[in-house]
């Protein structure tokens, strides 16, 4: 496996070298040959000995990461790589690069006396969870492998421990910034931007101020990323800054759920008491976040500069949302269908619909049809029936054919009742249920053998609120 170890080579000195430990009893029963492809990686056997039997390119250059964090909007210092390693950085022919990160390996100088362990439950999650993103045309990190166990974790009960390899452009967070910023070590926040121009954001360097161009375009990304959250209802549940990526990518799965029952206030993570991280609340919070971030810029952009980059966040949110929320039900990305959509929502809202569902039923709904057969989800039929007569004739008006709706309204999202039933069956060690919900979610815009059983929303009974882990 041909690794290059940029990050812990020029940042030497915010890393600290750690060797994972492997559980008892270890498997990979889930491998990403797509991914490993694209990166000509080493299959599943060869992949496992690689880490665990330290040969070649990994031996002693794996790293754990120091960065801090807003957690719950308080500043906490003491945060870094508590379970997870970078390994080492990958390239594809087209030459671009991930990193490869091991969640779950070990205790390192950052577990502030945890395990450094991650459990199966966790891990499986987050495979799922990031890959379906990604075949959902959201930026989010990926899933490269998880690897099983047959040692126990304890957590609120004990459960079997499990590792996973995500990968991405880099595992930068805000979180970073931040740290060496209120640390006051100017020279290594000084090392961090010009890695990260260097890097990552190349084409930065070439515009006149390169710092304020950077703070520029992880504003624009992280706008956009939450655009995609907003119309897709995905709850990320702990947008503190250290799960924030630099890159505008979706990062560090927790307690996430997709919205099921629209609610616009929807909360899944069961440890957040004020709704800090609701549904709603995403947009706003990442500005806040991008605030926090841009005080570690203060020493090379002024106060004007800083101001000018974040007032970017709202316009580029809001024209982002709309465009995408449009797309979705077939109309113009213009201001004059907006109060079309607001009502479908308000519709939505009230009637408790399932949020997927029924933009999916819209999108295979007939326009012609000056009543729609959808009127019979809603017990409030005048108020539907009359949104439709305006829907329809936006839609008949139109003059372009727009996309294929099918192709923007998926059927399959990873409902937290589907990943329940593969993480259950998983524990028992059968793997096949989240093979198949893996099959459904690499295609969820189609009808087929593999997705046709992955629609149904989850009762209330199955809306268990979710912690980290
Ligand atoms: P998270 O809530 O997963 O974003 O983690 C917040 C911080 O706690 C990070 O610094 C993690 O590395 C650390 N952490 C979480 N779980 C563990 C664990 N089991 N062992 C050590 N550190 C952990
Ligand atoms: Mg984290
Ligand atoms: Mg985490």
């Amino acid at each position: 496996m041909q690794l290059s170890h940029s990050y812990a080579t020029e940042l030497a000195d915010t890393v600290s070298p750690v060797k994972p430990r492997p559980l008892s009893g270890m498997t990979m029963p889930m491998y990403n040959a797509e991914l490993a492809g694209q990166f000509n990686l080493p299959d599943a056997d060869a992949l496992m000995a690689a880490i665990f039997d330290q040969q070649g390119d990994l031996a002693v250059r794996s790293v754990a990461q120091k960065y801090g964090g807003h957690q719950f909007g308080q500043w906490n210092p003491y945060l870094g790589d508590g379970r997870g390693l970078l390994l080492g950085e990958v390239s594809d022919s087209n030459g671009s690069r991930l990193d490869l990160h091991l969640k779950g390996a070990g205790q390192t100088p950052y577990s502030r006396h945890a395990d450094g362990r991650a459990v199966l439950r966790s891990t499986l999650r987050e495979y799922i969870g990031s890959e379906a993103l990604h075949h959902l045309r959201i930026p989010t990190s990926r899933a490269l492998c998880l690897m099983a166990s047959d040692e126990s974790i304890l957590r609120e009960l004990p459960e079997p421990g499990a590792m996973m390899i995500r990968m991405a452009p880099s595992h930068l967070r805000f979180g970073h910034f931040e740290f060496y910023y209120h640390n006051k070590q100017k020279d290594t926040l000084d090392k961090l931007m010009n890695y990260t121009l260097a890097h990552h954001f190349p084409e930065c360097l070439d515009e006149p101020a390169p710092h304020k161009a950077l703070l520029t375009a992880i504003t624009l990304r992280t706008a956009r990323m939450v655009a995609l959250w907003q119309a897709y209802g995905f709850v990320h549940g702990v947008m503190n800054t250290d799960n924030m990526s630099i890159h505008g990518i979706t990062f560090d799965y927790g307690p996430y759920a997709f919205i099921e029952q629209f609610k616009q206030n929807a909360v899944f993570n069961h440890s957040d008491y004020e709704g800090r991280y609701a549904f709603d609340r995403q947009p706003g919070v990442a500005l806040w976040n991008l605030n926090a971030l841009a005080y570690a810029f203060s020493d090379y952009l002024s106060t004007d500069d800083i101001r000018a980059c974040l007032m970017l966040f709202e316009p580029t949110f809001l024209s982002q949302y709309r465009h995408q929320m449009l797309s979705r039900i077939g109309l113009t990305d213009s201001t004059e269908n907006e109060g079309c959509l607001n009502t479908w929502l308000s519709l939505l809202n009230a009637e408790k619909r399932d949020y997927t569902q029924s933009f999916r039923q819209l999108a295979e709904a007939d326009v012609n049809l000056p009543q729609s057969p959808l009127r019979d989800h809603f017990i409030d039929r005048a108020s539907f029936d009359s949104w439709w007569q305006d829907y329809r004739e936006r839609r008949l008006s139109a003059d372009t054919e727009g996309d294929d709706l099918l192709t923007l309204n998926p059927l399959v999202i990873p409902r937290t009742h589907y990943l329940q039933e593969a993480i259950e069956a998983a524990e028992q060690g059968d793997f096949g249920p989240a093979h198949q919900l893996m099959e459904a979610i690499r295609q969820p815009f189609t009808l087929n053998e593999a997705t046709r059983n992955y629609q149904q929303p989850g009762t209330s009974a199955s809306a268990v609120s979710l912690s980290c882990s």
